[in-house]
């Protein structure tokens, strides 16, 4: 039922958010005393929503083995599975001909498909991604771009190092869909448009997008989507590469082992032959994560029926009080690649002069209970950008940290983030600068932490 918020005058009425684990779970702060923690990292990983975790304690007396076993509680598990994929598809909008593969991680999906690349097959990619996408292709088969400073220099990068490639043989583009990092939404569909136009294959890194907007593979026209379950609030080990057969059937199987095999036998020469499995069961060597994939179709069921007109209503009322409330203090400096008012999710960094992230970070933990993340975020070459010149990246009078290591501060926050959290985040991050932190801080290890430490 919406719910009226009376901090803002001009307040919409927003959806009260999902109920997620965790939600009154208390952390000791080291200045006495306790605070409901405040998840506000989302971006790394999601906490559980409460209706996954009823669906997989529901499921979790009748687990069985997937595809192997004749008892009834198999072949209910291998029912289970197989819908989990039928789910997904729906979710994610995929053409009927698809296959829905279930991966570990977003890391994991993004390797599979760099292991069924044809031959010859270039790989192109801006050196703005996370980690995960810029680093599992072959290294004389990938092209970095340089960073774009708006959506249109990306397309029109795109269309120039597609059109320039030599030889002109089958190529694959890899683009976030949101950025870990700036949360700025990129323009899937214009890109995956040149990439087609220009006879390549696109793969969408849904990591972050999945969780704060719909996806439909058919309406932005990708090839792959990827995603990873424990960002979209069902973290129990699964992700997804769902897209096309046609290369993931061509391709070696990305693990060598039963349930991708169809047929092993031992030749007369003493060698192995083996026929590996069509379809989606040919790269899920190994025992399948049953609980993982329930988890992420019963996430992708608890989205869908929120609605994500609601979700992402709620989301931009949160974000829009993060910005305005960071915009009065002159000493942060809001990290963005395609300027001010490019539309964006929950995710946000920022860089505070006077204070190395990893102090700030540490300080919003210790003394508010706050939860965000800071440092480069797997994403090196883009916060490398992003950070030239900035403040905060240097010897400070509030220095802890080790020197030169220095990122930034990245704040996120999704369906199960209450208002109070965001408002709390503000007021710390409000005092910290007007007073300081109240309590020592030592390097350990490269990271700010405490001294002493919260009680236990
Ligand atoms: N892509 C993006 C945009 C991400 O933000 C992340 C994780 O933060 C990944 C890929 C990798 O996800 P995972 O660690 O779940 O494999």
């Amino acid at each position: 039922m919406p719910v009226s918020v009376s901090s803002a005058a001009s307040a919409p009425a927003i959806c009260p958010p999902l109920p997620v684990l965790g939600r009154d779970v208390t952390v000791p702060l080291v200045t006495g005393g306790e605070a409901v923690y405040a998840a506000l990292d989302y971006a790394a990983s999601a906490p559980a929503l409460q209706r996954v975790w009823d669906d997989v304690a529901a499921y979790a007396p009748y687990y069985g083995s997937v595809h192997r076993g004749a008892g009834y509680l198999s072949q209910l598990s291998t029912d289970l599975f197989e819908k989990a994929r039928a789910t997904v598809a729906g979710f994610l909008d995929c053409r009927a001909d698809d296959q829905v593969v279930f991966t570990r991680s977003t890391t994991d999906s993004l390797n599979l498909l760099a292991g069924a690349l044809p031959a010859g097959c270039r790989v192109f990619v801006f050196e703005t991604e996370h980690h995960a996408a810029l680093l599992p292709w072959p290294e004389d088969a990938v092209t970095w771009l340089d960073a774009p400073r708006s959506p249109g220099e990306a397309v029109a990068a795109l269309e120039r190092a597609l059109a320039d490639r030599d030889p002109y043989g089958p190529a694959l583009v890899c683009v976030t869909g949101a950025s870990n990092v700036t949360g700025e939404l990129w323009p899937v569909r214009e890109l995956a448009a040149a990439a087609h136009a220009h006879g390549a294959r696109i793969v969408l890194d849904a990591a972050q997008l999945a969780p704060h907007r719909p996806v439909s593979v058919r309406d932005l026209d990708v090839d792959w989507v990827a995603f990873s379950g424990h960002k979209l609030y069902a973290p129990f080990g699964a992700g997804v590469l769902a897209g096309r057969a046609d290369w993931l059937g061509a391709a070696e199987p990305y693990l060598a082992g039963g349930g991708a095999s169809r047929r092993v036998a031992r030749r007369a020469d003493g060698g192995v032959e083996v026929e590996w499995h069509d379809g989606a069961a040919r790269h899920e060597a190994g025992s399948p994560n049953v609980i993982g994939a329930h988890a992420v179709a019963s996430a992708c069921q608890a989205l869908t029926e929120a609605g994500f007109e609601s979700l992402v209503a709620r989301e931009e009322y949160l974000l829009r009080k993060v910005r305005e409330g960071l915009a009065g203090l002159p000493q942060v400096r809001v990290l963005s690649l395609f300027g001010e008012d490019a539309p964006r999710v929950g995710v946000l960094s920022f860089v505070v002069d006077g204070w190395n992230g990893s102090h700030f970070a540490a300080a919003l933990s210790a003394e508010y209970g706050i939860g965000v993340r800071d440092g480069l975020f797997c994403a090196h070459p883009l916060l490398r950008t992003l950070l030239d010149g900035a403040a905060g990246t240097s010897g400070t009078s509030q220095e802890c940290g080790t020197p030169g290591t220095a990122g930034a501060v990245r704040v996120s926050f999704g369906a199960g983030t209450p208002e109070e959290h965001v408002d709390r985040f503000l007021r710390a991050t409000r005092e910290l600068l007007g007073n300081g932190s109240r309590w020592s801080y030592r390097t350990e290890g490269g990271r700010c932490v405490p001294v002493p430490g919260p009680a236990a």
